[in-house]
């Protein structure tokens, strides 16, 4: 059987969801969207359930896995409906909905429903993706709350650039959502990982941590809180086949890397058709029997090349650890010009097994 394997560690899991519930002080959303930043949705939120606010996906197929799966605390979809005949699904399984636009909040209004909803109003606040218009917020809220048609309202607003831990675009945005929602008696969210992490002073009643739980810092440079992250997720395979090349010969496809040196070349079973980055240039970390090396050449659709001239225990069979406790999924990212929620989501083929 191929070795590539990704281990899942529940309790590094279970450990930064309370970090985000400690340093918040407030009630945490667990961010499970995107079958959970690749680490396996239903799974993930099973060894949460016991302790998890709630959670949080993109939509409606994603939530009813969850259901189907058993789940029972709430769910919130972070993008509502995407057609108002939703709406039927979302109140017979329960779920809890995010209105981002006056088209959404109108189909609500119109919607035949037999119970209240619970509904997260979303404003725009200066990141112009999604959300309510400053003017029309109060408003839509008021319309909301006179319809009969929500039990509950939370109002929340997303930070842009809540990463940028010196960049004051965040403040300016909670003025903004601060303004538009004087006079209203509700609860609010505005935190997603690097808003929990990186601003402790934002105010929030709830708090929608992602990237964090699964143990990656969303921040480029050291941080004090992110360092306590434990990764979740070990990528990792085996050396399965090695050479010795003298100085002066290529590796791989479009020779990308010339031996400088005589060098023994490892070859692990791990490529682009797994999710490992195409881009991860000569000299992305990986670990080998627990001791760093590079990888060298260009990674292909099944395999790459690591360089184990310096390793000499090393050898067929060897286990390689592409990223986890040691090798940073955060770093990896950096090394192929993207970021660790990117590499978590493009994990594919490889099975999951999980402790
Ligand atoms: C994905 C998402 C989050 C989680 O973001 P992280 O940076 O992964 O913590 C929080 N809120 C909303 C609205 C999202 O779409």
């Amino acid at each position: 059987m191929r070795p590539a394997r990704a281990l899942i560690d529940l309790n590094a899991l279970r450990h930064n969801y309370r970090l985000a519930r400690e340093v918040s002080g407030a009630k945490a959303l667990a961010v499970v969207k995107a079958d959970a930043y690749g680490h396996g949705a239903v799974r993930c939120a099973e060894a949460l359930q016991g302790e998890a606010d709630g959670f949080a996906v993109a939509c409606i197929e994603e939530a009813l896995q969850l259901r189907a799966a058993g789940i029972r605390r709430p769910i919130l979809l972070l993008e509502g409906f995407f057609e108002a005949s939703e709406l039927e699904l979302i109140e017979q399984h329960d779920l809890w909905c995010v209105l981002h636009s006056l088209w959404q909040v109108e189909a609500l209004l119109q919607a035949p429903l037999r119970k209240p909803l619970t509904v997260w109003l979303k404003l725009d606040s200066g990141m112009h993706r999604v959300g309510l218009h400053p003017e029309d917020y109060a408003a839509a809220y008021r319309g909301l709350q006179a319809s009969g048609k929500v039990a509950r309202i939370v109002l929340m607003s997303h930070f842009a650039r809540a990463d940028e831990l010196d960049c004051p675009r965040s403040e300016e945005q909670l003025a903004v959502f601060e303004q538009a929602r004087a006079g209203l008696d509700a609860e609010i969210s505005l935190r997603n990982s690097p808003a929990v992490l990186g601003w402790p002073n934002m105010p929030s009643d709830w708090v929608r941590p992602g990237i964090m739980l699964y143990g990656a810092s969303p921040f480029e440079q050291a941080q004090a809180l992110a360092a306590q992250l434990q990764p979740v997720m070990t990528l990792q395979s085996k050396v399965i086949s090695v050479r010795e090349l003298p100085a002066g010969e290529p590796v791989g496809y479009g020779a990308r890397f010339i031996s400088e040196r005589p060098t023994r070349v490892g070859v692990v079973a791990m490529g682009y058709a797994d999710g490992y980055p195409r881009h991860a240039p000569t000299g992305t970390p990986v670990a080998i029997d627990g001791q760093l090396a590079r990888i060298i050449g260009r990674v292909s659709m099944d395999m790459l090349t690591v360089d184990l001239s310096d390793l000499p225990q090393a050898g067929l069979g060897s286990r390689v650890e592409l990223w986890g406790k040691q090798v940073l999924a955060s770093e990896v990212a950096a090394q192929a010009g993207t970021i660790p929620y990117q590499i978590f989501c493009n994990l594919r083929r490889v099975p999951l097994s999980y402790s």
